[in-house]
């Protein structure tokens, strides 16, 4: 069982292409549209992220642009959950509500609709991958604010290095591969 998991891992991984010095010298950018055009890694990305939560009674999966939304939905299925999309500013049409969080310069945004989560739903938020955490932090500000409960996090990727974790103070961070 352990050897399955194990090459799995070691399957996704292969799937997911480095490209160094993208979008700025000196970052590895963990690019997943390889992930996404093998059908088998797709099938199993998705297996593997929905199987922590699959006695969780999740009742919305919260996905973080843009990468978010691409699994964020298919876990949503999968559990019988709902999906809502976390964006950056100005792109949802309705009304939102919106946090701000700080980068290594500046700060940034995201917003949520201010309609999509209904007070005491179980939220799991999911991105592609975890860097400093000041995204998905930022996001479960959004969610609580609008009276919903964290149950927990989903990531594919997790920079360990960063220890991005530490910023959710959550016990529940799954990340399919810390690399
Ligand atoms: P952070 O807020 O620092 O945890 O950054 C997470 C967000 O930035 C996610 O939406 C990721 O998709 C993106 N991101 C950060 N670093 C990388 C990387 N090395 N490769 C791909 N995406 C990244």
């Amino acid at each position: 069982m352990l050897h399955e998991k194990e090459n799995i891992k070691k399957y996704l991984l292969s799937a997911i292409r480095t490209v160094p010095d993208f979008p700025k010298q000196g970052i590895q950018f963990k690019d997943i549209t390889t992930l996404l055009a093998d059908k088998k890694a797709l099938a199993l990305t998705t297996q593997e992220l929905s199987k922590p939560f699959l006695d969780s009674e999740a009742d919305v999966i919260v996905g973080l642009e843009s990468r978010g939304f691409l699994f964020g939905t298919n876990i949503a299925e999968v559990l019988n959950a709902s999906f809502v999309p976390v964006r950056k500013p100005g792109k949802l049409p309705a009304e939102t509500i919106s946090e701000n969080y700080e980068l290594e310069y500046g700060t940034d945004s995201v917003e949520i609709h201010a309609d999509s989560i209904k007070k005491g739903d179980k939220v799991i938020i999911h991105d592609d991958l975890i860097a400093t955490g000041g995204t998905a932090c930022a996001a479960s500000k959004l969610v609580k604010r609008l009276g919903g409960t964290i149950i927990g996090y989903s990531f594919i990727m997790e920079l360990g290095f960063l220890n991005g974790r530490k910023k959710l103070d959550h016990k529940k961070v799954e990340s399919l591969l810390i690399i």
